[in-house]
């Protein structure tokens, strides 16, 4: 057990990188009064304070398209809009980047980078692959290919059996992404699509919020081989601190999270794994994770397994700012 200081410096010292969080949408969507909203008066996880307080440097702010949404280019630019109308409006506090170089800058001044994502973006670009560039001059520098059930390019851990792997779209969208240089973020697609996308891949991959299938076998949760296949092309995996994805009990620990992250420590090395929270897209969260503001509890966890400063500082943000430098630049 470290004292009671040791760990917060070593907190505050690097900076968080979350490579998911679904905070904008979750405003969007309580604004409009929509099925997808978080509970009325319940205080967001993620706010400028709680950002601060976790010591947060960088996140994908995630423009999630609802399956059921009859507009969904117009829900995902609604939702890029209004995260960037949030960075605007905290100057001091918020900067929106594009790139590796970009957020090295922000950090420099204070600031915390603000980055664009789509979740469920196959939807989002509703089968039409020139909106690829269309998104990527919104700043869109992170794709989630499909959400849990099917979209033009590919099928969710939830669709139809039936209909797997990559489609032809969905093959053609993988190479653009690539040459375009956008992170493909594999959460929620099938194993068969995860096979799909790995065989044709020109840069490394993510798993923007992922977690073990080995330690909790739910769907959505990565095999060992997959893990492996994502270490090997030289991705990143953002472990989920959703209670439901750490553990198959009623309630969760700080103590599930880091399990996760020693898991793919242990099997892949120290450089492939994150953090990739999915707040404000969650409502069952860890005891004494219940919000940003208290991500420096993980570290403390961390510390007391004995993990380095050095490894600490790659899970919370280093690993993915090496991927945002490699495929973005
Ligand atoms: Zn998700």
């Amino acid at each position: 057990m470290v004292n009671n200081t040791a760990y917060k410096k070593i907190h505050n010292d690097g900076f968080l990188f979350d490579s998911h969080v679904d905070t904008v949408g979750a405003m969007l969507y309580r604004r409009e009064g929509n099925r997808w909203a978080p509970p009325k008066g319940r205080r967001l996880q993620i706010d400028l304070p709680r950002l601060r307080q976790g010591n947060f440097g960088g996140l994908f702010f995630a423009a999630f398209v609802p399956p059921d949404d009859p507009q969904p280019t117009g829900r995902a630019m609604s939702i890029l809009a209004l995260t960037k109308k949030f960075a605007a409006e905290h100057p001091d506090d918020l900067a929106l980047v594009t790139c590796g170089r970009e957020l090295t800058a922000a950090r420099r001044t204070g600031k915390i980078a603000v980055m664009h994502s789509l979740e469920n973006g196959g939807y989002a670009i509703d089968g039409n692959l020139d909106l690829i560039d269309t998104f990527y001059a919104l700043g869109v520098r992170c794709f989630g290919i499909v959400w849990n059930g099917s979209n033009a390019l590919a099928t969710g851990i939830g669709g139809k059996p039936t209909r797997s792997g990559l489609t032809r779209l969905g093959k053609q969208a993988i190479r653009l992404l690539n040459a375009r240089g956008v992170i493909l973020d594999i959460s929620h697609i099938n194993e068969t699509g995860f096979r799909d996308v790995m065989s044709r891949i020109q840069a490394p991959v993510i798993a923007s919020h992922s977690n073990v299938h080995a330690l909790c076998p739910v769907p959505r949760n990565l095999k060992d081989d997959q893990i492996k296949a994502i270490a090997t092309c030289g991705g990143v995996i953002g472990v989920n601190i959703y209670t439901g994805f750490l553990t198959q009990e009623k309630i969760s620990t700080i103590a599930h999270v880091a399990d996760h992250i020693e898991y793919i420590v242990a099997l892949v090395g120290i450089d492939h794994v994150g953090i990739g929270t999915d707040f404000d897209g969650i409502d069952r969260l860890p005891e004494g994770l219940e919000h940003a503001g208290k991500m420096p509890a993980l570290t403390r966890e961390l510390v007391d397994r004995g993990f380095r400063k050095s490894d600490i500082r790659k899970i919370l943000g280093q690993n993915h700012l090496r991927i945002l430098r490699e495929v973005i630049g």
